[in-house]
């Protein structure tokens, strides 16, 4: 063999722990491999895909050849593969932890690609046989949504705009009119949305004005489908993709537009790692691809708002609801009977950890919901409940009934009739005797919606009432079935979770009830006001969409917050700028960066001994750095919220640090891949929950 022949490369292999492998490559490939290019490789004994990443030198050590290219797969554009390498970086994960990010599951696997070869070619034929819708042209813009659409399309190339416009302004409308100039001028675009089950309405709208060019990505597809979609996307066959957190990684090319809708929404952050925010990370695409992002959002988060406050975003308004009506908004306070229970009463008591003797909704409430009702309108009724579902605590000593295997209550199900844990989905039916005294006086505590449907129905006469919470999302033909029925008008009252507030277009709904607001203003947590505040407006956008003005009741123990007044004003703005100044004074997001780094291990010595030597080997980086405790603070390590979770106990350290410092610096990438840690640390840039 020639030194001429003798090259070697680099590649990232999904789910390889290290920043990039070394692989030499035979005479007869490297004529195939460019940036991007997917081959198989052997990783420890097992055959897996790696994308090429560049040449470099004959390594030191020993190394093993490229087994070959995947063929007919096109290879991760470049300037995705530019953004992974800066996901890696930002998010303190190594690429081999970050690439995967770059396409399905089947992408990394040689013989999944096999089999999908013999699928092409029968969908070939079928392909041939679909009909090919007319797209329906777009609406005409009102002046105010046009200076919208100029705004965005004659921003400068990589800049991000902030668009805030109440619910029903017409938000969509000028992301479809950006849409279709950007396809226009022979460019793709990207829109991103929080949850497409929720909302089908908004690919609908996506599908009749670009029928052939449009590629849905997200999680209620099947496998296949989504693989359809993904090619057709890759190929540059559809040229707007629209699709869920994980779209922001989309195999487009030449993206001109990236719009991330509803852009405050938590579901936008991933919660494994690399734990990214795709909003931030349309950001960023948007910045290597040169094109024009758009955030859109009735109630914008804070992150956006100062960004465009600071001059790094700019920003545009959209102040007249298209197609609605305004709400009249009540406000109920309403304090149901406590049962009294004794020994209960230790520490913060929150709001639904009471048990509820007489009924739990307001009469008041209920005189609403029976007008609506009689008058052939329909109703939703939001129990707000971050977290505390149904549980049961002994009245004798005061413990809840907890998972053996998590340090969290168990929670009710089936009326009361089962506990199930949400973290590791143990379930037995509910004891009848305390676990650590043994008492027998067990009391069922909190509000279910459950027990709301029951309530509800039993005090209106006639009265239909379906439940849309977390137990039934697990179901996509279940959560179809409820939302048709609604949508029909065979229920009358839809009862649920803070999902309900989210998206839903239903004419007929002319009343929105919450209830517990408090719950979510309790919590210590600094962003429960910024939560609360985005659950009340969004609530309040979810009644009178048709020709019918609505009602927005809220029920509340007698709080009397000032964020529940403004969210019921609409003064988003003012609640934005109070938020900010709140957030100032305690050095909290967004005004510094946060770093979660959660630690967990089953042996507790051990977490402890390793926690504690993490903090010193940061104290010393930082300080290699000059870095003073003006620049970075620590808190911790404490055990988390939830200490233990499925027989595994957790601890946090939380690093607050100046903004401009890079996350990087803060925990260098060689901390992640460091043997000891690499399985039992996860670190988690900009958090969100704290649990
Ligand atoms: P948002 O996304 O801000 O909630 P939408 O785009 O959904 O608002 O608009 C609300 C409703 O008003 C939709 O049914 C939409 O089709 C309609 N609408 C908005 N702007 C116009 C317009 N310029 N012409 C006709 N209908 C419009
Ligand atoms: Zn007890
Ligand atoms: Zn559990």
């Amino acid at each position: 063999m020639t030194l001429e022949n003798e090259k070697y490369g680099l590649f990232a292999v999904a789910n390889a722990t290290a920043h990039e492998l070394t692989y030499r490559i035979p005479a007869g490939l490297q004529q195939q491999m460019q940036r991007g290019v997917l081959c198989a490789l052997p990783v420890q004994g097992r055959k897996l895909v790696g994308a090429f990443l560049g040449w470099c030198d004959k390594p030191s050590f020993e190394c093993r050849p490229v087994e070959g290219v995947i063929e007919n797969c096109p290879p991760l554009k470049s300037k995705l593969v530019d953004l992974l390498y800066w996901v890696a970086g930002y998010y303190c994960a190594p690429l081999g932890r970050t690439i995967h990010l770059a396409g399905p599951g089947f992408l990394w696997s040689p013989e999944a690609h096999l089999k999908r070869h013999k699928r092409t070619e029968k969908r070939a034929r079928k392909i041939r046989n679909e009909t090919e819708n007319e797209a329906l042209p777009l609406k005409q813009l009102t002046e105010e949504q046009q200076a919208a659409v100029r705004a965005v399309a004659s921003s400068e190339d990589g800049r991000t705009t902030l668009l805030q416009g109440v619910t029903g302004s017409g938000k969509t409308e000028v992301y479809l009119h950006l849409v279709a100039q950007t396809l226009e001028s022979g460019k793709t675009a990207l829109v991103l949305v929080p949850e497409i089950a929720l909302t089908p309405q908004m690919c609908e709208r996506f599908r009749v004005h670009f029928p052939r060019q449009l590629a849905v990505l997200h999680s209620g597809l099947t496998a296949v489908e989504y693989e359809r979609e993904w090619f057709r996307a890759a190929g540059g066959e559809a040229g707007v993709v629209l699709g869920v957190r994980s779209a922001v990684f989309a195999p487009l090319e030449n993206i001109g537009l990236i719009i991330v809708d509803e852009e405050h929404e938590q579901s936008y952050k991933c919660d494994e790692f690399p734990c990214y925010q795709a909003r931030d990370v349309a950001v960023k695409r948007s910045q290597l691809e040169n094109a024009r992002c758009l955030l859109g959002s009735a109630t914008p988060s804070l992150e956006s708002f100062l960004n465009a406050e600071r001059g790094r975003y700019s920003k545009v308004q959209l102040q007249t609801r298209h197609s609605r009506l305004s709400n009249r908004t009540e406000l109920f306070q309403y304090r149901p009977k406590l049962h009294s229970t004794g020994g209960i009463g230790r520490g913060v008591v929150k709001s639904s950890q009471f048990s509820f003797t007489g009924p739990v909704v307001a009469q008041g409430v209920v005189d609403l919901i029976a007008d609506a009702h009689a008058r052939g309108e329909q109703s939703m009724v939001i129990l707000n409940r971050r977290g505390f579902a149904q549980f049961v605590l002994c009245g004798d000593c005061g413990e809840a009934l907890k998972c053996p295997n998590c340090s969290v209550s168990t929670t009710l199900h089936s009326r009361g009739t089962r506990e199930l844990c949400h973290y590791c989905g143990f379930s037995r039916p509910t004891l009848s005797e305390c676990t650590s005294c043994k008492s027998s006086k067990l009391v069922h505590m909190g509000i279910g919606t459950q027990n709301l449907e029951q309530e509800l129905s039993e005090r209106i006469h006639g009265l239909v009432v379906d439940r849309l919470d977390r137990d039934v999302l697990t179901s996509h033909s279940r959560l179809s079935e409820i939302i048709s029925k609604f949508r029909s008008g065979e229920t009358h009252c839809l009862v649920g979770t803070q999902m309900l507030s989210k998206g839903h277009d239903f004419p007929k709904v002319t009343l929105v009830a919450v209830l517990n607001v408090e719950d979510g203003l309790f919590v210590p947590d600094y962003r429960s006001a910024e939560r609360t505040f985005q659950l009340l407006c969004q609530a309040a956008g979810r009644s009178g969409r048709g020709r019918i003005a609505g009602v927005v009741a809220v029920q509340s123990l007698g709080a009397n917050h000032p964020v529940i007044h403004l969210a019921l004003e609409g003064a988003v703005d003012r609640f934005l700028a109070d938020e900010l100044q709140m957030r100032q004074l305690g050095w909290h997001p967004p005004v510094c960066r946060q770093i979660l780094v959660e630690m967990q291990h089953s042996n507790e010595n051990y977490l402890l001994q390793q926690a504690a030597q993490l903090q010193k080997d940061l104290a010393e980086i930082w300080q290699a750095q000059k870095l003073t405790p003006a620049d970075v603070r620590l808190t911790g390590p404490m055990p988390a919220v939830l200490s233990k979770l499925r027989g595994v106990h957790r601890v946090h350290l939380v690093i607050s640090a100046r903004k401009e410092i890079h996350p990087a610096r803060l925990v260098p990438p060689e901390l992640s891949v460091r043997k000891e840690l690499q399985h039992i640390m996860r670190v988690d840039v900009d958090p969100f929950s704290f649990l």
